[in-house]
């Protein structure tokens, strides 16, 4: 198996050239050239023989797009990209009024098993390399011809689960020559992986964590998020303040309701009480319903009162739009369906 270029941070690509006996700028050539070319071939700013030599062991590997549905409603993009060993994982492309924001996937399916969740069905067939998390990003931007100015790490997959190959990736996305993405301009989700939290405060990134909280109590969370039987809400609400703490950055909750789930008096006032004190910011998401599940949406008026009653008690709470919900767009819906056929 060869080692795909994009997988290498800048300073991993420099003591790859010194080790072939080339001169350091030579990386300063191959390094924005492997984010812009599908083929080591192409760059041509290098000797035949240098490419010849970096073949041996590396190559550039590029997502092929197996489907793309544009939703007429609102011009949002499904992609389904096949992978070199055939696995399929899905991005969403979404036109914001702060600039087109793509939604990668980190794993190829889940382990984490959220029951309200298509990605996590089938199970995890492994992880993604960091060259294939960026690489998502570049077809997104060659199909749509648009550039993508921000990230949100809430595709398929647990990227807390993944936590090596996604550092790398935020590391590789931000340098000024590959796609130069601003650390602000990344959101990444988890469903609460609490010691990963710790370790990516310490990281100090000035990125967004966004943690999938969904309920307020640990039984009713334990029932729906399996997560929360090895990390407890107390545990997983210490992680977060020693988070905001340390990089002073505010944490945003995603907040899926179902309808006579998580939607009640109860738990908002729960909620309102877990996380009054400091810089959270509540997304409240009216769930998506999944074929393979029997959860229904909250009503809209009913998810105007849940974000009205966390609002009264001082909580800093929206309602999240929908973007693309006539193509599939929700958490691996796409996949899904692929796989069954
Ligand atoms: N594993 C990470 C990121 C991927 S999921 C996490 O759990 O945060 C991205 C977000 O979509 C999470 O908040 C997840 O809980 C939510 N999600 C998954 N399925 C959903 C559904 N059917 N309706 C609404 N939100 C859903």
């Amino acid at each position: 198996m060869k080692t795909d270029l994009r997988s290498l941070t800048y300073e991993e690509t420099e003591n790859l050239i010194t080790s072939l006996g080339e001169a350091k700028f030579r990386a300063r050539q191959l390094y924005p050239a492997v984010f812009k070319v599908k083929n080591l071939d192409e760059i041509t700013t290098l000797s035949k023989d240098l490419r010849a030599k970096l073949s041996e062991n590396y190559c550039i590997e590029s997502l092929a797009t197996a489907q793309k549905q544009v939703s007429k409603k609102d011009g949002t993009v499904k992609f389904l990209f096949r992978l070199a060993d055939g696995n399929f994982i899905e991005s969403v492309f979404m036109k914001y009024l702060h600039g087109n924001t793509l939604c990668v996937s980190s794993q190829v399916g889940c382990l984490m098993g959220c029951n309200f969740c298509a990605s996590t069905i089938g199970g995890k067939v492994r992880d993604l390399t960091a060259g294939e998390i960026i690489g998502q990003i570049i077809a997104a931007q060659e199909e749509t011809g648009e550039r993508i100015s921000n990230i949100v790490m809430m595709g398929i997959g647990e990227p807390l689960d993944n936590y090596d190959n996604v550092i790398k990736f935020l590391k590789i996305v931000n340098h000024p020559d590959t796609l130069n993405i601003g650390y602000r301009h990344i959101s990444l989700s988890t469903c609460g992986i609490v010691p990963k939290i710790y370790e990516l405060a310490e990281l100090n990134l000035p990125i967004t964590l966004s943690v999938s909280l969904h309920a307020p109590f640990n039984d009713m969370r334990s029932e729906i998020m399996p997560v929360n039987r090895k990390y407890p809400l107390d545990t997983l609400v210490t992680a977060m303040k020693d988070y905001i703490k340390k990089t002073g950055r505010r944490i945003s909750i995603e907040y899926a309701l179902i309808q006579g789930k998580n939607d009640t008096k109860e738990c908002a006032k729960e909620l309102a009480r877990l996380f009054c004190h400091g810089l959270f910011h509540i997304n409240l998401i009216p769930v998506n319903n999944v074929r393979e599940r029997n959860y229904k949406k909250t009503t809209r008026e009913a998810t105007r009162a849940f974000c009205e009653a966390l609002c009264s008690r001082g909580l800093n709470a929206t309602v999240r739009r929908e973007l693309g919900s006539d193509i599939d767009a929700a958490c691996g819906q796409l996949r899904r369906k692929q796989e069954e056929n």
